[in-house]
Order: C-alpha cells, then structure tokens, then sequence
C-alpha cells in the first residue's frame, strides 16, 4: 500500500485542481486522480471570457493547462489515466481504490465534475458521433461552411453557436421556450449574428439521417404543435449537466437532481469527505466559481486535518 494522502481530489478540472494548489501549499500531501487528462470540461469550451484576468478571454484547453501547470508547481501530484473506482470509510480513512490498486487519505475532495446531459430522442445514439456531438471545440472545424444546429437555451447553448458560427455557414438555434436563459449577453450577441437563426418554443422530435450521417432534424412547434424538417449537417446539444456523482452516492447526501449536498465549507454530510465545483448542489456552475469551492474546500480540509493531529 503507497503511503498515507493527505488530501485525495478526485477530478482534474478547475475545482480539483484549484483544491491541489491551495492543498500544497498549505503542505497538506496533495493528489489529484484523474480519469483522463486534466483541465476537465472547460478544455472542451471555445473560448472563456468571464474567467478574470483575461481581458481577450483564453482558450478552455490553455486555461486548464495553465491550471494544471500552477498546482503541479505548488506541489500538488497530478496522477493522470487514474480513474477511481470506488471510496470506502474505514474508520477515520478513506480508502480510494484507483486502477485496482489501494490508496488511502485522510481527507478526500470530490471534484469529478458533470457531464452533458443527453435529450434521449430517436436517432441521437445511431448518430453520435456521426453528425451528433456534445463538443463544439473537438466535432466544429468539421462543418466548415456547413449547416448544424445547436439545440438548448443556457450558456453552453449561445457561447458554443457563436463559435460554430465562425466556422459552419448556417447556425440554428433550437430551444423548447420563447426566451432563452443565457445570461444577456451571450443572448445579445446570438441575436445580432446574421448566422445564427433562432427557432423559439421548438422541441426537437427526432434526429434524422441517411447513409450513416446526419441530414436533418424533426421539429415539433409548442405554440401550433405542426411539425417540420430542418435539413442540416450536424447537431450540437447543450441541455444542461449531469452530475458525475455515481462515486459518493451511497456514501453522503446527494439532492434530487444526484448532486453533491455541501454546506458552506464544502463539507458533505460524511467528516473529511468534500465536494467541489460543478458536481456539488449550487446554482452558478462557472469556472471562477469552481476554482473558488475548490480552494474553500481544500482550506477546510487542511483544517480538518490539523485538528485530526
Ligand atoms: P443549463 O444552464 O442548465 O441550460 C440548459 C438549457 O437546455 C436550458 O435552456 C434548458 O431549457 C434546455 N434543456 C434542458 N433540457 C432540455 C430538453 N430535454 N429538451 C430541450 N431543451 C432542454 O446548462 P448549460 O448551458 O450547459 O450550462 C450549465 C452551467 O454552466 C450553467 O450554470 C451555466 O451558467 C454554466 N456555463 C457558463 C458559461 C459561461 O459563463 N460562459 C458557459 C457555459 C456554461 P430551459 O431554459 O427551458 O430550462
């Protein structure tokens, strides 16, 4: 068995590795596991503009390397390709199992983010990536000069279509109400594109295509109820998160939509057991917002861990 963690963060993304920085340098033995590589979901973003000190706003996949660059600087230990399987308490420990092998922490900072959600309608999985995809940075370069669609009403939805704007030759933007949720000034800048044509109180019935690609959409309109085909190359969905709380959930609190229940410190309902950024209940789900519940969370597990002796 490898020696004792003082904090384990599960999840590589802005709050996990925000908690490692603020973990190492508070000289608490710092180690981020992360499934894949880190930088989490912001490396699939465009382009950031609210993250301070950026007046140009910064590519997500730049931000999470600088990011990862920081922690790893701190002291942190950034253990990529390691997905944890599971977290047991054994007394006052908590015993991460990673790759099939035993690690043990005395404090343990959830940090595994969400997940776009999915709409579950006929066609998404025949046609997922192969026309349908949930990553405008990755999947938009291969609609140059080509006609997607961008369905859902919130941040993701305008921030991402105005990127695909740049690059296809037609953006539809489909949300199942008559305003959007965005906050205003992604909503204004949507509006004022000429690429962007916007299709309000619309639900998206079926995802239509031909030959192994996507060719159109099924519409149905909420205020007469007609349907029609909206012929297009690509589909982007942006309906909102999915908390990726599957690692806790027998151990601590969760609230009716399977996110992490904090209070204040990030602490969840088990001692020594936190949660940060977007997998813990909270409403404004931002990078900066991230960042800062993984350093509060990390703060109060060093806390915890000189009040433990
Ligand atoms: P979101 O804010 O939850 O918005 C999801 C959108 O999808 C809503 O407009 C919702 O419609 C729609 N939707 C949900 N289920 C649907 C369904 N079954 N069929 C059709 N439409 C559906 O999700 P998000 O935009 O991915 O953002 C997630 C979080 O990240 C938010 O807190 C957001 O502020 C944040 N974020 C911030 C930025 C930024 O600051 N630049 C960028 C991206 C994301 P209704 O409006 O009718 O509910």
């Amino acid at each position: 068995m490898s020696e004792l963690i003082d904090i384990a963060i599960v999840g590589g993304g802005p709050a996990g590795l925000t908690a490692a920085l603020y973990g190492a340098r508070a000289r608490a033995r710092s180690v981020v596991f992360e499934a894949g590589l880190t930088g989490g979901q912001i490396t699939s973003a465009s382009w950031v503009e609210n993250y301070p000190a950026f007046p140009e706003g910064i590519a997500g996949q730049a931000l999470g390397d600088l990011m990862s660059q920081q922690a790893e600087r701190a002291g942190a230990e950034l253990r990529t390709l390691s997905p944890v399987d599971s977290i047991t308490v054994e007394g006052k420990r908590f015993v991460l199992m990673v790759d099939g092998k035993a690690e043990v922490a005395r404090t343990v900072i959830l940090a595994t983010g969400a997940v776009p959600k999915r709409l579950g309608i006929p066609g998404e999985a025949e046609y997922a990536g192969r026309g349908v995809s949930w990553c405008a940075t990755c999947d938009g370069p291969l609609y140059r000069d080509k006609v997607v669609a961008v369905i859902g009403g919130g941040d993701s939805a305008t921030q991402e279509a105005l990127y695909l704007a740049k690059i296809a030759r037609e953006v539809h933007l489909i949300h199942r109400r008559d305003e959007l949720r965005a906050t205003a000034c992604l909503q204004e800048q949507c509006f004022l594109n000429p690429q962007i044509k916007m299709h309000l109180s619309y639900l998206v019935e079926e995802i239509l295509g031909e030959g192994g690609r996507v060719t159109g959409l099924r519409l149905r309109s909420k205020k007469d109820g007609s349907t029609s085909v909206l012929p297009v190359d690509g589909v982007f969905e942006f309906v909102g998160l999915d908390a990726q709380s599957g690692l806790v959930a027998g151990l601590c609190e969760l609230d009716d939509q399977g996110f992490v229940k904090v209070n204040e410190d990030g602490l969840t309902s088990v001692p020594g057991l936190y949660a940060a950024g977007d997998v813990a209940a909270g409403r404004l789900k931002q990078v900066v917002t991230a960042c800062a519940s993984g350093a509060r969370a990390a703060y109060h597990a060093s806390q915890y861990l000189d009040e433990a002796g």
